[in-house]
């Protein structure tokens, strides 16, 4: 049987050092001992979704090596389907992660095996799904050939446009959900927040911007809804947004309206910034009562 989410998008390992300052050009710093945890927010968001009881597949590539074996543990460990995680001929992706002691980070990706998913990978994934989530740390021709094959399939798509790059026109206007953060909608606008309705002359027939402490804002041809967020001890908002993407994904699946949907997803993401890590922080249906 095919699963009832799927999600199109990246597996990375997230290899992450503590310093107390970054090197600059030819220079060496000693940083603390090295981190390896499952991310990528392909990854993220099926673990999301999977934790929370979804049916979910994810399609994405990794490489024959132990970063990949250690991404395949934690999927499967989740619960997620990975019949459709290719295993190519490049290394698996890493995201190098320096964080000072301020709590800032920085991130250098080094996608790999992410960038052999083509489009012909999705065909023949698609059938039978009901939801499916995509971002952009895979190839944007796949991205946007999974859009457009899904809804021609009748499938509910989302997209999470992060991080943010140019999405051709054709593939926003057969778009049902459209997941941006203030960052990424300012981007696409060049605007500020009050535009927020013209997110929908893009084309997608519904828009969710995600406004980190504040919850989200859904904007539909109705009009604009605010979700507010439960006040939290913020530990880590470490994919905080693959948490809400996955969540409505999954309240989506099960038939959730989009507003129905973002009120589900702001709980599940406030219930992440709460714990460390991305993956590990991703809360179980059981655990937003
Ligand atoms: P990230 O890059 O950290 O994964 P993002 O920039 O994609 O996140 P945000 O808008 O920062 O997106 O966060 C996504 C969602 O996570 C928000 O809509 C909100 O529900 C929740 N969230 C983020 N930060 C907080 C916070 N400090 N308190 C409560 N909820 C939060």
């Amino acid at each position: 049987m095919e699963a009832q989410v799927l999600v199109v998008g990246s597996a990375n390992a997230d290899l992450v050092v503590a310093t107390e300052r970054r090197p600059g050009a030819g220079e060496t710093v000693l940083g603390g001992d090295t981190e390896t945890l499952p991310g990528g927010k392909g990854a993220n968001t099926a673990v999301a979704a999977a934790r929370l009881g979804a049916d979910v597949a994810l399609l994405g590539a990794i490489g024959d090596d132990g970063n990949g074996r250690l991404l395949l543990d934690s999927l499967r460990g989740a619960g997620v389907r990975t019949e459709l995680v290719r295993i190519v001929d490049r290394p698996t992706g890493v995201a190098y992660i320096t964080v000072t002691p301020d709590g800032e980070n920085s991130i250098l990706v080094s996608p790999g095996a992410n960038h052999a998913l083509e489009p012909a990978d999705v065909d023949g994934a698609l059938d039978g799904v009901r939801v499916m989530v995509a971002s952009l740390e895979t190839p944007l021709p796949t991205v946007e050939h999974a859009i457009a094959t899904g809804s021609a399939k009748g499938v509910l798509t989302v997209l999470n446009l992060s991080p943010v790059a140019k999405v051709a026109d054709r593939a926003l206007a057969a778009l049902d959900v459209l997941v941006v953060n203030e960052h990424e909608a300012a981007w696409l606008l060049g605007a500020a927040s009050a535009e927020l309705p013209r997110l929908l002359e893009l084309g997608p027939r519904s828009a969710v911007v995600t406004m980190g402490a504040r919850g989200a804002v859904v904007v539909t041809s109705d009009g604009l809804i605010e979700v507010a967020s439960p006040k939290v001890d913020v530990v880590d908002t470490t994919g905080a947004g693959d948490a809400f993407a996955g969540a409505l994904a999954t309240a989506l699946a099960e038939g959730a309206s989009v507003a129905d949907a973002a009120r589900r997803a702001v709980r599940v993401a406030a219930v992440s910034v709460t714990r460390r890590g991305a993956q590990p922080s991703y809360p179980r249906a059981s655990e937003l009562q």
